[in-house]
């Protein structure tokens, strides 16, 4: 049994509670055994973080951009084995584990190439002898709180520029994906990362959550509910912390009645059911014009039938079970309402019973009001309600009828109609003829409304978090 610790100051360190982490396909499939953290653990990883900054800060970019262009490839070379760990302990397929390794790979290359850039820019001064320059400097200790959702390449697009800029991390990983956080944590230590610049907590977050925050560290980045999220928002905001925030979603497709119906329901389907539905740019909300609604329930509901359930290191499957005994209660409980609500399951609505697994079957329900809690919260499930409506503009009032605006996608063959919901859809990320989950890494990513909060995430936009400017007036000496 693999027992797995805390990377703290550049050394492994177990923590005194024992935490067992399970395979959500198989329960009793014990994956690995955590020696979880405490509060002083916690607490002594901000220390070697801070201890750790000046040299690093200091160390040239191009310097520090070498470590994050040997990791990658160790990533790479190791992706099958990272793959196979990522979707047994979290639940997602084979395929899927793997290629969510890669990308993680492609985002730490990417940050090393960052640190080639221009760090700053010169300014005309008013006065004539004076230099006028403003750079960017990094924030200094920088806590990562990161969910199992995708266990590493969300925690890749937080350490990667974190480190790329030159700021120290303190990471806490869910306590669901321990063995894939220790991968990454592995690759970029036997790349030869300095002692303490990258610091890993593993542990409850009822143990170690206050010690982190109290640390001190200078920002927070934070992916993950909105109820923890904003607690932990105002905790920074009092501290004074710099704070980055990426929440829940409730993204609409709007499917017209002229759009190309194969493929709508294909990229609805995907980001409908794809990783069981868990995650937070996925689909849940099916806007169709009336005339389309017949057909395009038949290609979703063929879909959500068709495709495979079962055993994520099964070659076969294409849907996996749900994470954990919480996440399905939660999603069973959304099934419970979807029914008293008036919802008609037209496929799934349902638990499946294989190997003690947490799975639930891919669903697509009808006849719910836009009053439904299905309609207005975030699943994170393999669920989607149909939403019937009578014209683009209903369409798109339906769309922005939500809390949040994090993605949102449109399928119509009128580019026209396709760029106007581009500008009327009040969505962070907008997808035509594209299902709204998919990302790519170098562009921004984050969404408005209560989606996010704070700068955005991903390409050259991460900069802005991780780092601050400093302008620098430079004047001859006299004489
Ligand atoms: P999810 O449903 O994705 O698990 P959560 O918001 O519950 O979303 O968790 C996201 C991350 O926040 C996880 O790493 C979790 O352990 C962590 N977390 C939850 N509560 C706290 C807390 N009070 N302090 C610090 N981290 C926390």
């Amino acid at each position: 049994m693999t027992a797995l610790s805390s990377y703290i100051g550049g050394s492994w360190e177990a923590g005194p509670t024992t935490l067992q982490d399970l395979n959500p396909a198989r329960p009793s499939d014990v994956v690995a055994e955590v020696r979880a953290a405490d509060a002083r653990l916690a607490g002594d990883a901000v220390s070697a973080g801070r201890e750790a900054f000046p040299a690093w800060r200091d160390l040239p970019a191009p310097a520090r951009g070498e470590f994050l262009r040997r990791a990658p490839d160790l990533l790479e070379q190791r992706a099958a084995d990272v793959g196979r760990d990522l979707a047994r302990e979290e639940g997602k397929t084979l395929a899927e584990g793997v290629g969510e390794t890669r990308r993680a790979a492609a985002i730490l290359r990417y940050y090393a190439g960052q640190t080639l850039e221009p760090d700053g820019e010169t300014y005309p001064s008013a006065s004539p002898s004076t230099f006028l320059y403003a750079r960017r400097e990094p924030v200094g200790v920088v806590l990562a709180i990161t969910p199992w959702n995708f266990p590493i390449a969300i925690p890749a697009w937080k350490l990667a520029p974190a480190l790329a800029y030159g700021n120290c991390v303190v990471w806490k990983p869910a306590e669901l994906v321990p063995l894939t956080s220790v991968h990454l944590v592995r690759a970029l230590a036997d790349a030869g990362l300095p002692p303490g610049v990258l610091n890993v907590v593993l542990g409850r977050s009822a143990d170690v959550g206050e010690a982190l925050l109290a640390g001190p560290v200078d920002a927070l980045t934070f992916t993950g509910s909105n109820e923890v999220g904003r607690r932990l928002q105002l905790q920074a905001v009092e501290r004074g912390t710099k704070v980055q925030l990426e929440l829940g979603g409730k993204n609409p497709a709007v499917v017209l009645a002229d759009a190309d119906l194969d493929l709508a329901a294909e990229q609805v389907a995907r980001s409908a059911f794809l990783s069981a539905g868990q995650k937070c740019t996925a689909t849940s909300r099916v806007i169709v014009e009336r005339a389309a609604l017949e057909p395009l329930a038949e290609r979703l509901v063929e879909r959500a039938r068709g495709w495979r359930l079962g055993d994520p290191l099964d070659p076969e499957t294409k849907v996996g079970p749900l994470a954990s005994a919480a996440q399905l209660e939660r999603v069973t409980g959304f099934l419970t309402v979807a029914r008293q609500d008036g919802g008609e399951a037209l496929a799934g609505g349902e638990p499946a019973s294989i190997d003690g697994g947490y799975y639930v079957r891919p669903t697509v329900f009808a006849g719910l009001g836009p009053d439904s809690s299905v309609v207005r919260d975030e699943i994170f499930g393999p669920v989607a309600a149909l939403l019937p409506v009578d014209s683009y503009e209903a369409a798109v009032a339906l769309a922005n009828d939500t809390q949040y605006g994090l993605s949102a996608a449109v399928f119509t063959r009128d580019l026209g109609l396709a760029l106007r919901f581009a500008k009327e859809v009040r969505a962070g990320v907008v997808k035509v003829n594209q299902e709204t989950a998919g990302l790519e890494l170098q562009v921004p990513f984050g969404g408005t409304k209560a989606s996010s909060s704070g700068s955005r995430e991903q390409g050259k936009a991460a900069r802005e978090f991780f780092t601050e400017w400093k302008t620098v007036y430079v004047d001859p000496p006299q004489g």
